[in-house]
């Protein structure tokens, strides 16, 4: 473990995140006060861990407290770290704060490579994307307009690595239409209190919005249609992420509704990860799925892939790319597994491993790679896919990023919108988020409960939170 002291209670999370930066595979304790005087806490320190002290951080501005440590700890350990000191979620947000403010690309370069140390090759990334989501946003009424999601949080069976709300629908089939009455209580609530208002884009997300039987799909989308002004929307996305959850029942009802975007999504075009990572369909599934939604006429459909899988060397992810290329998406997001110690999907590869049923030692081996990112990006290029968007996580395996590329005129303008915090995001349904962007960019936001139930419960309640962050 690597026990970090700081003199003054502040940048504990900067800190934090910059020592896991460069050391991913330990622990990092950060502790605020003097040496030999937080027992407590210390009873937990072994002689074998490494301590750091920094003092005076109290004065000292927070980009240059994390230049100081970055220095240091990459003398130390010899590493380069691909996005230098950056340890906050939106690079390409910075990019476009100085764009806007009128700085030329030489500067907003200079300045990311000397107040960040970030690696010319992920500067390069960063401002072809801000000058993309610039073209893309150009048209987006900030100020007066809106985007919506709704959250369906019902998935065939629950993946193994799932950090969303998800519920398997077997066990929740005879709820879902009060759940998609509550949804239409909250869609009463939209249309009556942001008449005037744009609505830009909506995003039906989850879980998997496809577990809802041809007629429920209608119904939601349907009262949708019927209550809100579709006249200026210029996305609608519906996630139809789990292949094993599409039919071309549901396929046409999206088709005739007006849903213009969809995804398909695979994660892996290998069979055997997809069974350790508890995906339960397999590749045909994937390759049947997408075939039958190009014939129902989708011409934007987005596929999201996950490198840093348990087992999968460039060998694996070479295969994945091959086969994507071979179906030809409008768009696709390459994502970087972190599998932390603890999670549903470590405890199920360890006690399989223990009981010997592992080819590999899994565990040593669950790191996205610089070449398995430079894989993905140039399978993407080859198809005529570029950057548009890219956001990082905390923890975020091998330190990178998730990366979305589309063909010209397919990107994702939610997606975008979501990432930059730009515009306010109207968000309907259990464990969903509402933000209210204010002109000056400052950011509210108000949450609705995560426990489907609990939500149908409380769905007046939710209302009326929302009614107050937008009173
Ligand atoms: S499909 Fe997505 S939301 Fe559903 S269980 Fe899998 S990871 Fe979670």
């Amino acid at each position: 473990m690597k026990v970090v002291y700081l003199d003054f209670d502040k940048y504990q999370y900067d800190v934090h995140s910059l020592f896991k930066a460069f050391y991913p595979d330990e622990e990092v304790m950060v502790l605020v006060g003097k040496r030999g005087e937080l027992q407590e806490k210390e009873a937990k320190i072994k002689d074998t861990d490494e301590i750091f002290t920094i003092n005076n951080i109290e004065t000292i501005e927070k980009n240059d407290l994390k230049k100081q440590i970055y220095t240091v700890l990459s003398e130390k350990t010899g590493k380069q770290l691909p996005w230098g000191n950056l340890t906050g979620i939106r690079p390409t947000r910075i990019a476009m704060n100085l764009l806007e403010e009128g700085k030329s690309d030489v500067e907003v370069t200079d300045y990311m490579k000397n107040t960040y140390f970030v690696s010319d090759e992920k500067l390069d990334l960063c401002l072809e994307i801000a000058h993309r989501e610039q073209e893309i946003l150009k048209d987006i009424d900030y100020e007066n307009g809106y985007s919506l999601y709704i959250g369906i949080p019902f998935c065939p069976t629950t993946c193994l690595y799932c950090s969303f709300t998800s519920y398997p629908i077997g066990a929740f089939k005879n709820l879902v239409d009060e759940y998609l009455c509550c949804l239409e209580k909250e869609i009463d609530y939209v249309a009556e209190n942001f008449k005037g208002k744009t609505l830009d884009t909506v995003y039906i997300g989850g879980g998997t919005p496809t577990t809802l039987e041809p007629a429920q799909l209608e119904r939601l989308i349907g009262y949708l249609k019927d209550k809100l002004d579709f006249s200026h929307v210029k996305e609608f996305t519906v996630e139809s992420g789990r292949p094993d959850s599409i039919t071309r029942d549901k396929l046409k009802v999206m088709k005739k509704l007006g849903v213009d975007r969809i995804s398909v999504n695979p994660q892996t075009m290998n069979d055997e990860t997809l069974k350790l990572i508890g995906r339960r369909h397999d590749v045909k599934q994937l390759i049947d799925a997408f075939n039958m939604a190009r014939e129902e006429g989708f011409d934007n459909i987005n596929m999201d892939i996950i490198l840093g899988l348990p087992g999968e060397t460039s060998v694996e992810v070479s295969h994945t790319i091959d086969e994507i290329i071979r179906l030809g998406p409008d768009d696709l997001t390459v994502h970087s597994l972190a599998i932390k110690r603890g999670s549903r999907l470590y405890e199920v590869l360890h006690e399989k491993e223990i009981k010997g049923e592992l080819k590999v030692p899994i565990l040593s081996s669950i790191n996205n790679t610089a070449s398995m990112m430079e894989i993905a990006a140039s399978g993407a290029r080859k198809m005529g896919l570029t950057p548009y968007y890219l956001y990082r996580q905390k923890n975020i395996s091998g330190n990178f990023e998730n990366t979305g590329y589309a063909r010209k005129g397919k990107a994702g303008i939610y997606n975008i919108l979501i990432n930059e915090e730009v515009q306010s995001i109207v968000a309907l349904g259990a464990g969903t988020v509402t933000k209210r962007v204010y002109g000056n960019g400052r950011i509210e936001r108000c949450d609705n409960v995560k426990d489907v139930k609990l939500y149908m419960e409380g769905i007046e309640e939710m209302i009326e939170r929302k009614k107050e962050l937008f009173k």
